[in-house]
């Protein structure tokens, strides 16, 4: 995809989020209307002020009776909202409950700020720079966050349930604090199937959701950019130097992508050493055991990814989650 395809497609992620918007206010509404009937008969009475106001102030005789029909019906208007809020309080229901609500304040989930020439907002550029990186097998972060997980599914034979548990509560304790992290760096290993990813996902859509910015990431898109970067395509590409440079930098599935000689090993090396030298988070999941790690990668690139002083390890065992 190139830019122009992602930022339309973007576009109409924005659009379905402003419907979404405008459902969720829907369904609010008529919650708090079916709590509190008044508040439909106030909303109403709301709604025809200003077309009564209208023909007031289209047959009114002066200027100052303009004036005062116009003054009255601000005043009515003013009445009737603090009603509503009294109601919406009464009924337990926040005083904003039938206000908008943005996932980005700033642009009101337009994707753009200011005035003409309109730019792009910090959320929209965020999310373009993401598009360039996530995979289509990524999970959506509606699906897979710290509210959906569900421990009831999890085995409880052998501590297992147990185990993802506090591995869990460690990934929202890290999330939660991000930046100030006790370590910089999380190690999330164990065999396929035990909620890893999941687990990193999770740790995404926390981080962003406070408004921090990540980049998420399979092992095998990074090997990507690499070799893009290798070949020379990265001024056009713009992968690699997004991946050193990425506030928090979440990499899944380490271990599956390709080796090619000159590329996985050296790049890798540099990623790690220069993130861990600019003091920037790095998450990694892999299947692999420290021992694979070294194995496969060398000694250099296994002491940074499992050097305690700044790396969280994280070890998952049990049975594989999916094929329950
Ligand atoms: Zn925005």
């Amino acid at each position: 995809m190139t830019r122009a395809e992602h930022i339309r497609a973007l576009q109409e992620e924005y659009a379905r989020q402003r419907a979404r918007n405008e459902a969720d206010l829907e369904r609010r509404t008529a919650q708090a209307c079916a709590l509190e009937p008044e508040i439909a008969q106030l909303r109403q009475e709301s709604a025809s002020l200003a077309l009564k106001a209208m023909r007031s102030i289209l047959n009114a005789q002066s200027i100052a009776d303009r004036a005062q029909f116009a003054e009255d019906m601000k005043r009515r208007g003013r009445a009737i909202n603090a009603e509503i809020r009294a109601l919406l309080r009464k009924a337990g229901l926040s005083e904003d409950e039938l206000e908008m609500r943005y996932r980005c304040d700033k642009c009101k989930d337009t994707g753009y700020v200011g005035d003409a020439p309109a730019r792009f907002c910090d959320c929209f550029e965020m999310r373009l720079r993401l598009r360039q990186y996530e995979d289509g097998t990524m999970a959506g972060t509606q699906e897979q966050n710290f509210g959906t997980f569900d421990e009831s599914r999890i085995p409880e034979a052998d501590g297992q349930r147990q185990q993802l548990i506090k591995a869990r509560n460690l990934c929202k304790a890290y999330a939660d604090a991000f930046p100030d992290t006790d370590f910089k760096n999380l190690l999330l290993t164990g065999p396929g199937g035990l909620g890893k990813t999941f687990l990193l996902n999770c740790i995404f859509e926390r981080v962003t959701t406070r408004g921090f910015s990540a980049v998420r990431i399979t092992a095998f898109r990074m090997f990507e950019a690499m070799r893009q970067q290798h070949v020379g395509n990265d001024e056009k590409y713009q992968g690699f130097s997004e991946l050193i440079e990425a506030p928090l930098l979440l990499i899944d599935d380490l271990g599956t992508e390709p080796m090619m000689r000159n590329i996985t090993v050296e790049y890798l090396f540099t990623l790690l050493n220069e993130r861990i030298a600019a003091k920037r988070h790095t998450v990694v999941a892999t299947n692999l055991t420290p021992v694979q790690l070294n194995e496969r990668y060398g000694e250099r690139v296994a002491s940074r990814l499992l050097d305690k002083g700044v790396c969280g390890a994280i070890q998952l065992k049990g049975k594989d989650l999916r094929k329950l």
